[in-house]
Order: C-alpha cells, then sequence, then structure tokens
C-alpha cells in the first residue's frame, strides 16, 4: 500500500481509502455479510482511512461500518464522519447527531470531522450557526480529533473557506473530467498551498469514468498499448497529483476492490507519462462532446415523492448518447427503471415538484433535464420494446 502524510498532523493515509456511501446491497439494503468482509479485507490489505456520513444509506453505512470495525479493526484505521448543515438548525441538534455517530460506529472518537457538502449557502448557515464553537468543543472533548469539510460550491467560495479556518484536510470532488469543475485543480493546489490535506471523492464520476465506455474513449485507451482498464487510467491520474493524499473510491464489488489496491502500489505522485496524460486528455475530451447529465449517481436527490429513480434515468440518459448500442440502453431502463411491477422509477413520473431543486451537489436542473430524458427513453420504441424486455427477463429468470 502506497501512504501519503498529512502535513499539519503527520499521519500517514494510505492512498487508497474506503467510501461507505455505495456499499454492496441486495434487496435494496446493504449486504451486511459481503460489506464487512470487503471492509476488513481492505484493511488487512494497508487501507487505513474509512470515510461514511450520516444520511449514507439512510443511517446504515454508519452502523455497518461501526460492526465493521469490531474485533481490532478500529484501531488500525482513521474513521472520516461528516456533519450535514441540513440536518441542524442549533448547537443542540449538532451534538445529538455526533453522539448518534459515535454510537453508530461504535467508537469514543471520529479522526476526521467534515462539514459536509459546504457550498456558499450551507457554509453561511453553518457560520451563522457557530458551528467552530461545536467542532473545537469536541475536539477539546476528545470526540472529534481532526476538523476538515467536503466541497460542492463554487471556486471563489472554496478559497474563502480554505481561508476562515486551519483546517487540517478537504475533500473535494476530483476526476479527469472535472478538472475545472468546483475547487478544481486550482482548488486542489490553493488547498495544498495552505498544507491542508486534500481527499479525493468521485474520483470514477460515480462509475461513469469505468464502465461502459464510449467507444472513440476505449479507442484512444486501446492506441496506448497499455493493458489497463479505464478505472486504472482513472485512478493513476488522480494519484499522478503530489497535492492528493487520499482517493476514496466507493468500492462495492471485490474484483474492483483487489484492482484498485494494486494500482495504488505503484501509482505515485508524479509516476505518468506525458504521453499518458495525453491518453487521458483524448478521452476527457470525448466525454465532454458526448455526456448529456453532468450526473455522479450520488442521490443526494433521492427519494422522490413520485417514485422517479433520479440518478438511474441520468445513468442510462448518458450511456443512450455516449455508447454505440442504443437498443441495448432501452432495454436496461425499461428493465431496470421501469421494470414490470407497480413501482415504476422513469423520467417521466416527475411531476415538476421542485422537491429535488437545490439538492443536487452538481448544481443539474433535475426536473428540465428528466424532460429530456423522458423524450429519448419514455417514448413509442420503448413502448414498443418493452413486452419483448420483459419476456426475455422472465425467461432468463426462469433458467
Ligand atoms: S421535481 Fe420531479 S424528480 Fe424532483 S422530486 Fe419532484 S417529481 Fe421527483
Ligand atoms: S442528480 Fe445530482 S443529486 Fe441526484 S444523483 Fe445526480 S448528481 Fe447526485
Amino acid at each position: 500500500m502506497q501512504y501519503r502524510t498529512v502535513p499539519k498532523n503527520g499521519d500517514r493515509l494510505s492512498a487508497l481509502g474506503f467510501g461507505a456511501m455505495r456499499l454492496p446491497t441486495r434487496m435494496g439494503r446493504i449486504d451486511e455479510a459481503r460489506a464487512i468482509k470487503q471492509i476488513r479485507s481492505a484493511i488487512e490489505s494497508g487501507v487505513n482511512y474509512l470515510d461514511t456520513a450520516y444520511p449514507y444509506h439512510g443511517g446504515e453505512s454508519e452502523r455497518v461500518l461501526g460492526k465493521a470495525l469490531e474485533d481490532g479493526y478500529r484501531e488500525r484505521v482513521k474513521i472520516a464522519d461528516k456533519l450535514s448543515p441540513w440536518l441542524v438548525d442549533s448547537r443542540e441538534e449538532m451534538e445529538r447527531i455526533l453522539e448518534i455517530q459515535l454510537n453508530r460506529l461504535r467508537t469514543d472518537h471520529i479522526d476526521y470531522y467534515l462539514l459536509h457538502m459546504l457550498d456558499a449557502r450551507s457554509w453561511k448557515k453553518l457560520v451563522d450557526l457557530d458551528v467552530f464553537a461545536f467542532l473545537e468543543a469536541a475536539r477539546d472533548a476528545g470526540t472529534i480529533t481532526n476538523i476538515g469539510f467536503s466541497f460542492h460550491g463554487d471556486r471563489k467560495t472554496f478559497r474563502e473557506i480554505i481561508d476562515a479556518y486551519d483546517w487540517t484536510f478537504c475533500q473535494i470532488q476530483y476526476n479527469f473530467l472535472d478538472e475545472e469543475v468546483q475547487a478544481g485543480r486550482e482548488g486542489l493546489a490553493y488547498a495544498a498551498s495552505k498544507q491542508i490535506a486534500v481527499m479525493v471523492m468521485e474520483p470514477l464520476r460515480g462509475g461513469m469514468l469505468a464502465g461502459d465506455l464510449p467507444d472513440e474513449a476505449q479507442a484512444a485507451y486501446d492506441r496506448s498499448g497499455l493493458s489497463r482498464t479505464p478505472a486504472e487510467w482513472a485512478l493513476r491520474w488522480i494519484w499522478d497529483h503530489p497535492d492528493v493524499t487520499t482517493v476514496l473510491s466507493g468500492m462495492n464489488d471485490e474484483r474492483h476492490i483487489r484492482e484498485n489496491l494494486l494500482t495504488c502500489e505503484d501509482a505515485l505522485p508524479g509516476s505518468m507519462t506525458d504521453a499518458e496524460r495525453a491518453v487521458v486528455d483524448e478521452v476527457k475530451a470525448v466525454y465532454k462532446r458526448l455526456i448529456r447529465v453532468d450526473c455522479t449517481g450520488c442521490a443526494y436527490c433521492m427519494p422522490c415523492p413520485f417514485g422517479v429513480n433520479i440518478p438511474q434515468c441520468f445513468h442510462f440518459y448518458n450511456q443512450y448518447h455516449m455508447t454505440g448500442n442504443r437498443l441495448m440502453t432501452r432495454g436496461f431502463y425499461i428493465g431496470q427503471v421501469i421494470g414490470f411491477d407497480d413501482n415504476p422509477a422513469n423520467a417521466s413520473r416527475c411531476r415538476s415538484c421542485g422537491k429535488c431543486l437545490g439538492a443536487c451537489p452538481q448544481g443539474i436542473d433535475i426536473p428540465r433535464e428528466l424532460k429530456k430524458v423522458g423524450r429519448d427513453l419514455d417514448g413509442l420504441a420503448t413502448k414498443l420494446m418493452t413486452p419483448l424486455v420483459k419476456m426475455v427477463m422472465t425467461k432468463r429468470q426462469r433458467e
């Protein structure tokens, strides 16, 4: 395992961190046994930074993580957890949430405590609530150790927040598609210039940079002559930055965990060649041209009172425009989003109620974009194709 140092406290953190936002699920709930096994095996392979948050998996992420860290695993790792501004309106509520978090995590302290998903509005709210008095009291009491924040706002606000406090660390969205988005490359360098450790989230853009690639992007990777998966390319690009401390990957598949651990071994700062960076630039240009909605699949916008599965709708919409196989994408959309029971979750169910507006860290106008998804994926072609997809899926289930 490769370790990188947190400048202000000297902690040696694994360059690969375990993100507990997308743990493996079964029948809509965390597959606990599998998640615990994955977390423990990652720790045994050297991962020592685990990231969760109060709302992840409806509170279950913290609880499962706490369980996974029993039997001596807690002492081997640093836990990162977050205070979500939208859940608090007073100091008492902050204290109550921290207490719940400690209980769920079965620990007496959280090593890295973040103000969650800051932007200009939530930052102002927390400052007005005198959040630092709460944080410093918790630090003095020993229930939290290091203070940081995660960020989804604009670059100006990022600088303002960085300058406002003596942070130990921050967490930003960073990947080759988001070099100029939110804090971006400039924010990364600015934080590092202030000796603030930078944890990276969304390194694979919710899987978009790792899964079914646009043909042209895959061709660019193939031309490099290097035998690497798209995920490996994307992760290497981030670890190449010396200012990055830890990359949080929301891992829930054993194969991916093994692959990421292997990549991390020699993806050292400055280890990419100019030719390799040029390959990634080429792939980036393809994505920028084809992508329709900048959704990372984080699900902060969920649940929708009308049952729309917003991230899934955007996922298939992007796939529809990025990959060559539109027929197959439509088939998956029918099978996985529309489904064949009484709970369809397709885009056309959106009633523009506005509940999700403002919830998206990417600033997506969700109802407006869903209308476009509906136009492409809920039309006549889908209606005609639905019986066929149903027949194929029923046959597969019988087999
Ligand atoms: S605006 Fe549409 S997608 Fe958003 S919560 Fe309302 S119905 Fe659901
Ligand atoms: S629409 Fe926004 S909030 Fe919803 S999953 Fe996508 S990125 Fe997350």
